[in-house]
């Protein structure tokens, strides 16, 4: 028997990429182990996206080095946002790697047609499903695009029949994923929206609940949140980044929309889908922002008040329309600050949000079990933990919440 280990970092993407390689690696005779010096194969699924992340891959990667001179015969490839079309330099600094192949890409070691059909023998309850790859958005700090290419949609035909499979192997929850859900279609022939699959999907039995992420503020109509308000089966939760609160440096980042325009949406969204999970990100420190424009992004979080809030310090990612033409001028201290600030703030509101929870009965689809406590999330998105002895993986539950914190809620089974 043949063992093979992925590591990841990043996004959901990539996590969805490496729930598909693992798929792969099953069907082709490998056994998953959690230690990596038990592995005959060994995969890492990189991010770019930051160069914490970057580091990180590099620090693991090191790792193997000795690993691979004591086990010649070990096969160590490299995915995800960091393998480019050219990877002479990656080549050279880590001559130990066997194969680098890019995200979302077919290991070149496997068949094709193989890897096209690989979806898991037993999904989890909740599983991610690509469904556009790429960005044609190019945000000035963003590396995405240079590494995941165009945008490029699967048919909808193909992602029904898809989730229909992994719904007959035990799915009872899809998240649809794209850099830009709301591009969804637009490049195919019959130019289906977003809309059109979420009202398909709707329709499979036994499927419980959809997800999508993530939108984009400049792209969201208003047809994806009525078809969101009424279809029963997709929950009530929206990642809207918004980026910044001052319109200057939205305009600099090149997001297509001015703060007003975000809060006409926020406030569309909120009154087609009342209590609606609404999850956002930021980027602080990004060039020439001043304390007057940070304040802006203070003042837009505490007037908005998101479920979750994804913050990030601006990090220069070589090659994009910011680190090429901007200097990266917010020092670290002051990066570091006002994202402290932000984490501060968004706690104390996060914490206001799931108080006003405490007592009421909410449904969730368990996911799994962790630390011996069963676990699932809301519609909304919320993760909240109980105890019970009888089996509910995949079911969805009603629970009395009797506990609520910033990061998740504890409850008990309401008969
Ligand atoms: N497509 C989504 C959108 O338009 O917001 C997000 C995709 S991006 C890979 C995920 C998040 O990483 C972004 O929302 C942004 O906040 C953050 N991010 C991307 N590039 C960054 C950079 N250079 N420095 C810091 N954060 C960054
Ligand atoms: Fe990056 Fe902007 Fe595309 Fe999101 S929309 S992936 S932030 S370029």
């Amino acid at each position: 028997m043949l063992n093979y280990h992925i590591w990841t970092i990043g996004c959901q993407m990539n996590k969805a990429e490496s729930e598909r390689l693992g798929s792969l690696f099953e069907e082709t005779g490998y056994h998953y182990v959690p230690n990596v010096t038990d592995a005959d194969l060994i995969v890492i699924n990189t991010c770019v996206v930051r160069q914490n992340a970057e580091d990180r891959a590099v620090h693991k990667l090191q790792n193997f080095k000795p690993l691979k001179k004591a086990r010649p015969d070990i096969i160590i490839a490299v995915t995800g946002c960091w393998v480019e079309s050219n990877n002479d330099q990656l080549k050279k600094t880590f001559p130990f790697v066997d194969y680098f192949f890019k995200a979302g890409e077919c290991p070149p070691w496997v068949d094709r047609a193989k890897w096209l059909q690989a979806l898991p023998k037993e999904p989890q309850p909740a599983t991610y499903v690509p469904i556009i790859q790429g960005c044609n958005n190019f945000c000035a700090y963003c590396v995405v695009p240079y590494r995941r290419g165009r945008e490029k949609s699967r048919p909808l035909s193909e992602i029904v029949c898809e989730v229909k499979e992994l719904v007959s192997r035990g799915t009872r929850e899809v998240t649809l994923l794209g850099q830009n859900v709301d591009s969804y279609g637009h490049d195919l022939p019959e130019k289906p929206a977003l809309s059109d699959l979420l009202i398909e999907l709707n329709d499979i039995e036994d499927l419980y609940r959809i997800r999508f992420l993530t939108n984009h503020p400049k792209d969201m109509s208003l047809r994806l949140i009525k078809t969101v308000a009424h279809l029963e089966k997709v929950c009530k939760n929206i990642t809207l980044p918004a980026q910044a609160g001052s319109n200057e440096i939205l305009k600099v980042m090149r997001r297509g929309y001015t703060i007003e325009e975000y809060r006409r949406l926020v406030n569309e969204i909120r009154s087609e889908i009342p209590d609606v999970g609404l999850v956002s990100d930021i980027i602080v420190g990004f060039p020439s922002e001043t304390e007057i424009q940070f304040q802006q992004t203070v003042n837009l979080l505490t007037e908005l008040r998101f479920d979750t809030v994804h913050l990030a310090a601006y990090s220069p990612r070589p090659g994009t329309i910011a680190a090429r033409e901007m200097v990266d001028n917010v020092s670290a201290e002051d990066k570091k600050r006002r994202l402290i600030t932000l984490e501060n703030l968004q706690e104390n509101i996060v914490t206001e949000i799931n108080a006003k929870l405490k007592g009421k009965t909410i449904e969730i689809l368990v996911e799994g079990k962790q630390k011996g406590k069963w676990c699932g999330r809301t519609s909304t998105d919320k993760l909240v933990f109980f105890s019970d002895n009888v089996n509910y993986l995949g079911k969805l539950v009603n629970l009395r919440i009797d506990i609520t914190s910033p990061w998740s809620l504890q409850g008990t089974i309401n008969y």
